[in-house]
């Protein structure tokens, strides 16, 4: 059995268009400032580092956005939710749903490592009909790095399972090349999509272990992922 941890945007589903919409009306209700998420490096990190980062890169204060931002997180929550499309499975990625089914059938350990807030990841997750799949998720706003929330993320499997998992037991599977670097420092298995904005040359030059241009290809994807079976240690007997 692995412990499978899965990043949600851009590997799994596609809502980036509503993220999209979502800061550019935050920031115009809250700042009056037409802001573009697409217009900082966004891809892998916690929603609350990409709100700070964006308030910084339009020029306001710091303080002020560290300051109030339970309710601003409040607020994108709010936002978020009211543009949720009416047909939220269109936004599932290809191959995705046969891919968790197929990984739950062979038994692994499936988990979420997510930077969203735990109310909009639950909301895509319920909405698209994913959570069926993961045992639990990490959330951004429960760490301070992606590193710390797949950290947490092998403990919790560690405490709800009694299987403790390392090295390349592990598997974070990604599109951003902040997975991977944070697979590379567990020393986890790492897998590469480009279905985000970073490129197979991104992910390769950041250690990914495989890469693929999407999930629809199951039988490779699983292999894959159950590519390193660890030493086998002899039983003792007698
Ligand atoms: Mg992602």
């Amino acid at each position: 059995m692995k412990l499978i941890i899965f990043d949600l945007d851009q590997t799994l589903v596609d809502f980036l268009p509503v993220h999209e919409e979502t800061v550019r009306r935050l920031f115009l209700k809250e700042f009056n400032i037409d802001a573009r998420l697409t217009g900082i490096d966004f891809s892998g990190r916690s929603l609350t580092d990409n709100i700070s980062e964006l308030a910084r890169a339009y020029g306001i204060d710091g303080s002020l956005v560290q300051g109030r931002m339970g309710d601003i997180l409040g607020e994108y929550e709010r936002i978020f939710s009211s543009l949720m499309p009416a047909d939220p499975a269109k936004y599932i990625l290809p191959g995705v749903r046969q891919l968790l089914q197929r990984l739950t059938e062979a038994g692994h350990l499936i988990v979420l490592y997510t930077g969203d807030s735990r109310a909009i990841a639950s909301e895509v997750l319920s909405a698209t009909g994913l959570d069926e799949y993961f045992r639990f998720a990490v959330y951004g706003t429960e760490a301070k790095t992606r590193l710390d929330m797949a950290r947490l993320a092998v403990s919790k499997a560690a405490e709800i399972s009694g299987d403790k998992f390392s090295g390349k037991e592990v598997v974070i599977v990604g599109d951003s090349v902040r997975d991977i670097e944070c697979a590379r420092q567990l020393q986890s298995l790492s897998i590469g999509v480009t279905t985000g904005v970073h490129t197979a040359v991104d992910l390769k030059s950041r250690g990914a272990d495989y890469v693929f241009k999407d999930l629809t290809e199951t039988a490779k994807v699983i292999q894959a992922i159950e590519s390193y079976r660890g030493e086998s240690v002899p039983l003792k007997t007698g």
